[in-house]
């Protein structure tokens, strides 16, 4: 007798039952890839990890090392209860967290932080002390700062909190958003766009149909960010749309939120998440969940192939979680960077990041191209279609005309999945590059957060 499915790995997970680590086996039956989990209490389970097994196997391929931070605890109990960071995590930070608040003007019933309405703020000290520590961890620079909540528009000195952080050694700032108040009230709008260069509003959408709002905000919110995105346009603010995707919610909203998304004035990308279930979302048919693969299929089948599947590739900095694809335009017409390319020979020259800068970009291509010795036809084809795409009036823009050049003829649709205790897979949650920097002075990968971490708020 054969088993009824092929054996691709082994690693440690968690029992959703007692939370403890177990043995897991990854495997692929008919070419989906589960979790098979084995807990000594509470026996044998399964879980989805991922819908396209092809995907899964060649993420590989496009593997890098991380890049070392500082950590802040040792290692004791083993990860995930160790955080962090731990010494064993493998991957710096590439985006920050900080959580401004927990007061919130909506109570969705998939917020993972369980946002309520509340008066408790991070003080403007105390936000400048994590801030501080965030950038001593990484050496000094840090990348990308995520301003966040709860409903971080709704600090009171929210305007003087980002003033705050432009003061500082932080390369990109993002206001995570529901757009309730970026709606209506247009002098804060205007306020914001201050800003504007090195900035951008990272708003909630989650589609089009009212029922995917009430099912997953509790409210029919689609008029309110139209108006937000009108809003942001009118002071030329740049936005990134950040979608939640729930299994026969709006996975079938996917292609027309992409297309939304490259149509729409000011709109530079797009982030989907599959639901993960923390947080107030803790009840789950995770046999029937949306996975970072599927959504990639579904995002093909539903642009009717405009957006294609091999479009996308595994980010090297964590090719478990994320995925992207990056598009340049050329007249009317977006068209995907790594199309008709191998991109797997250009790794070295793609950082550990989740920042597009076309000078590094070109520059880290050339050098590459050079130690190879002529360059392999890979690096060639692509530093030269770069070039190409790019134009030499680039160069000589201020820096604030060129991150408009690169708002308005770029685009980038990514598909970030954190885990949860149903797919939780040590060696990814090793890689999370997203993570929380608590009022504690830790750095706290997102998924570890929330899953395990996330107590009182201070
Ligand atoms: S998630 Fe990272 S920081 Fe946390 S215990 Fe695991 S390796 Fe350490
Ligand atoms: S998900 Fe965001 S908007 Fe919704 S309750 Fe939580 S913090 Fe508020």
């Amino acid at each position: 007798m054969q088993r009824d499915y092929e054996l691709i790995d082994c690693t440690i997970s968690i029992c959703p039952d007692c939370l403890k680590r177990v043995d897991a086996k990854i495997i692929n039956r008919e070419g989906r890839v589960f979790l098979r989990k084995h807990c000594p209490e509470h026996g044998e389970q399964e879980e989805l990890l991922e819908d396209d097994a092809e995907y899964y196997s060649k993420r590989f391929e496009y593997n890098k090392p991380g890049t070392i931070c500082k950590s802040q605890t040792i290692r004791d109990k083993g990860c995930p209860f160790d955080c962090g960071l731990c010494p064993d995590h493998d991957q710096h930070t590439c985006i920050g967290l900080i959580e401004v608040t927990q007061n919130c003007n909506l109570c969705c019933p998939t917020c993972y932080a369980s946002s309520i309405q509340s008066e408790k703020y991070l003080s403007l000290d105390k936000i400048e002390e994590m801030l501080d520590f965030f950038i001593d961890t990484e050496g000094g620079s840090a990348e990308i700062l995520q301003i966040s909540g709860g409903e971080p528009t709704l600090h009171p000195q929210i305007i003087d909190i980002i003033k705050l952080v432009r003061t500082k050694n932080i390369q990109y700032v993002m206001l995570n958003t529901n757009g309730l108040r970026i709606a209506e009230d247009e002098e804060f709008v205007k306020e914001l766009s201050q800003f504007k260069g090195k900035f951008e509003i990272y708003l909630q959408f989650d589609g089009f149909k009212p029922e995917t709002y009430m099912h997953l905000r509790g409210k029919d919110l689609l008029s309110i960010k139209r108006k937000a995105i009108d809003n942001l346009n009118k002071y030329k603010i740049p936005i990134t749309l950040v979608s939640v995707i729930e299994k026969g919610i709006n996975d079938d909203e996917v292609g027309q939120i992409a297309c939304f998304g490259m149509e729409t004035l000011g709109i530079r990308g797009i982030n989907f998440q599959p639901l993960a279930f923390f947080g107030r979302k803790n009840i789950i048919d995770v046999k029937n969940r949306v996975t970072l693969t599927g959504i990639i299929s579904q995002i093909d089948d539903q642009t009717k192939g405009i957006i294609r599947k091999e479009d996308f590739i595994p980010l090297p900095c964590n090719i478990d979680r994320v995925a992207l694809t990056y598009f340049y335009r050329i007249g009317d017409k977006l068209t995907p960077l790594v199309r008709g390319l191998d991109i797997r020979e250009c790794l070295p020259a793609i950082r550990n990041t989740f920042k597009f800068n076309p000078e590094d970009f070109l520059k880290d291509l050339a050098d590459n191209a050079i130690s190879k010795k002529g360059g392999c036809c890979n690096y060639l084809s692509l530093l030269n279609k770069a070039r190409g795409i790019i134009p030499k009036s680039y160069f000589l823009k201020s820096e604030e005309e060129k991150l408009d050049y690169v708002t308005e003829n770029t685009f980038r649709i990514s598909i970030s999945s954190f885990v949860d205790v149903y797919n939780f897979d040590m060696k990814s949650m090793k890689k999370e590059c997203v993570h929380i920097i608590t009022p504690e002075l830790k750095k706290i990968p997102f998924s570890s957060y929330n899953m395990f971490h996330r107590g009182k708020w201070t």
